[in-house]
C-alpha cells in the first residue's frame, strides 16, 4: 500500500498527520497534483470549504481528485471535507463548489456558529466502542441519496458520519480529540480497496 495524502490546502491538515504518524501510518502532505502520484487514499481536513474549493482549482488538483475519486481512490472528509465530498450541499455562496462523490445532501453550519461548538460521545459503526468528539461549525447530512449507508448518528437522530464505497464523510473532528479509530476505519478501507494512484 501506499502512503494517504493529506491534503494540505487550508486547514487542520497537522491534526490528521499527526493522528496517521500515532498508527504508524506513512503519509504525504498533498499541495500539488504530483504529490497525488503513489497514495492509496486521500484525507479531505475540516476547515473552511469555500477556501478548500477555490484553492483546490488554484493549486489545479479538483479535476484531478475528482477523476482519483472515480477510479477508485479512498477519501475521507471530515467537516469541511465531508461538504467538499456531498453531491449537493445548502448555505455556501453562490459560486462555491463541491468535488462530490457521495450521493447526499449536507447543510453547511447546520449547528450555528463557532460558539456553539461541542464536545460528545457517540457510536459509530465498525468501531467497538462510542468515540468523544468535536463539532466546530459542522456540517449535518440532511439527505440520503442511494448507496449511501449511515455510520453515525447523534442521540436525535441527526446523521453525522456516512459512507458510500470508496467515500467516507463525516461532521465531526476525531482529530481534535485525540480520537485514532475513525483514522483506523478509513486505513482498513485503504487496505481492502488496494489502490494505488498512478498519476
Ligand atoms: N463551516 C465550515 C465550512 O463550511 C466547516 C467547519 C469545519 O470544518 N470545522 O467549510
Amino acid at each position: 500500500m501506499g502512503p494517504i495524502g493529506v491534503l494540505c490546502l487550508q486547514g487542520d491538515f497537522r491534526e490528521h498527520l499527526a493522528v496517521l504518524e500515532r498508527l504508524g501510518i506513512p503519509s504525504v502532505r498533498v499541495r500539488n497534483a504530483k504529490d497525488l502520484i503513489g497514495i492509496s487514499g486521500l484525507i479531505i481536513p475540516g476547515g473552511e470549504s469555500t477556501v478548500i474549493d477555490k484553492l483546490s482549482k488554484i493549486y489545479e488538483l479538483r479535476d484531478l481528485i475528482r477523476q482519483l475519486m472515480s477510479q477508485g481512490l479512498p477519501v475521507f472528509g471530515t467537516c469541511a471535507g465531508l461538504i467538499m465530498l456531498s453531491d449537493r450541499f445548502t448555505g455556501g455562496p453562490a459560486d462555491q463548489e463541491s468535488f462530490g462523490g457521495l450521493n447526499v445532501t449536507v447543510s453547511r453550519n447546520a449547528f450555528g456558529s463557532q460558539t456553539d461548538s461541542f464536545e460528545t460521545t457517540l457510536n459509530f459503526t465498525g468501531i467497538g466502542k462510542p468515540i468523544t468528539v468535536a463539532f466546530i461549525r459542522a456540517p449535518l447530512v440532511t439527505e440520503l441519496g442511494e448507496g449511501v449507508e449511515v455510520l453515525a448518528s447523534l442521540e436525535d437522530g441527526k446523521i453525522v458520519g456516512v459512507r458510500q464505497g470508496n467515500l467516507l464523510g463525516i461532521s465531526f473532528h476525531p482529530e481534535v480529540t485525540g480520537v485514532t479509530e475513525v483514522h483506523k476505519y478509513f486505513v482498513d478501507m485503504c487496505k481492502t480497496a488496494n489502490f494505488v494512484s498512478s498519476n
